[in-house]
């Protein structure tokens, strides 16, 4: 059975800020690390847009918002993948934890921010001379090529398990784990399908009215692995020249062999600078290299074939 999936990925972006989160004032800032040279994109906006792509696509399964969760795992795709918080009892539980972890997307390009001014029009002349200051605003932005990582934990996926509690006495104490909800293979396979098919289309960052770009995948590598883990997360990162570490991606495709891990790439030219070194590489570990398109269809095939 695989346990987990996991995808690296490279997006190419042009000039965006991805980020759901609003600046303060008429300035939206662009969220940066390493000493402001290069953006990121959280990975809760990165989780957003991945549930509300897969909600596009599957709306009648999305029974609740996330602001108000129903807790109905078995039923309720929206709970079920996003996990939640409940502020109540509900049928599964108050609290689950979200079964797809996915890191920050982080730009591995250093670059200068550019600054938009943006203007609104107004038919409405204005006496006010506050309100019409509002009108400008300026966006902060950066073209860049984003790393991305998630997790997927694919045994708790339509399940959900709570400790088996025996009271002795006044003491409590958690003697084992049962479990509470437990979809069929087949809802839970059409619910991991929904996931691979929501990284292909991954969409609907913020701004997209103004600055229409995406973080699907362009070069993607896709692990159908043996164990719960999440080695092998900084595979594609890239260095000063848009390099991937050749040495540091032969040892995880050794490690993957070892453990019996299942792989595929799915690749786009002219993303990585020293791409014909990096195929070679997936060649001499038998990687397939298709398109990512290909990759995906091959994973959504390979974990079918998991069926107990
Ligand atoms: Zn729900």
């Amino acid at each position: 059975m695989v346990k987990s999936i996991a995808l690296t990925w490279l997006s190419k972006t042009d000039l965006s800020n991805l980020n759901s989160g609003e600046g303060a004032g008429n300035l939206t800032e662009l969220k940066v690390y390493d000493n402001g040279r290069k953006p990121y994109v959280s990975g809760q906006a990165v989780r957003r847009a991945l549930f509300d792509t897969i909600q596009r696509s599957h709306p009648e399964r999305f029974r609740c918002s996330p602001e108000t969760p129903c807790g109905d795992v078995e039923n309720c795709w929206s709970c079920d993948l996003r996990g939640f918080l409940a502020p109540e009892e509900k049928k599964g539980g108050t609290r689950r934890w979200s079964p797809v972890k996915a890191s920050p997307a982080l730009g591995q390009v250093a670059k200068e921010i550019v600054s938009d001014l943006l203007t609104r029009h107004s038919d409405i002349t204005k006496e006010n001379r506050e309100s019409k200051d509002m009108r400008l605003a300026h966006v902060q932005m950066m073209d860049n090529i984003y790393k991305l990582n998630l997790v997927i934990d694919t045994e708790n996926v339509g399940r959900v398990q709570e400790p088996t509690i025996v009271t002795e006495g006044k003491k409590q104490r958690v003697t084992g784990w049962h479990t509470t909800v437990q979809v069929s293979e087949e809802e839970r396979i059409l619910r991991l399908h929904a996931l691979m098919d929501g990284v292909y289309h991954l969409s609907g960052f913020a701004k997209q009215a103004r600055q229409l770009s995406s973080l699907a995948p362009e070069c993607l590598i896709l692990s159908l692995k043996q164990t719960y883990n999440q080695r092998g997360l900084s595979t594609m990162d890239l260095d000063a020249e848009n390099r991937m570490d050749p040495e540091g991606l032969m040892l995880f495709l050794k490690e993957a062999k070892h453990l019996g891990d299942r792989i595929c790439v799915g690749w786009a030219p002219g993303i990585v600078s020293n791409e014909k070194e990096i195929r070679k590489i997936f060649e001499q570990y038998q990687v397939p290299v298709l398109s990512v398109f290909e990759a995906i269809e091959w994973a959504k095939t390979e974990m079918g074939k998991e069926r107990v």
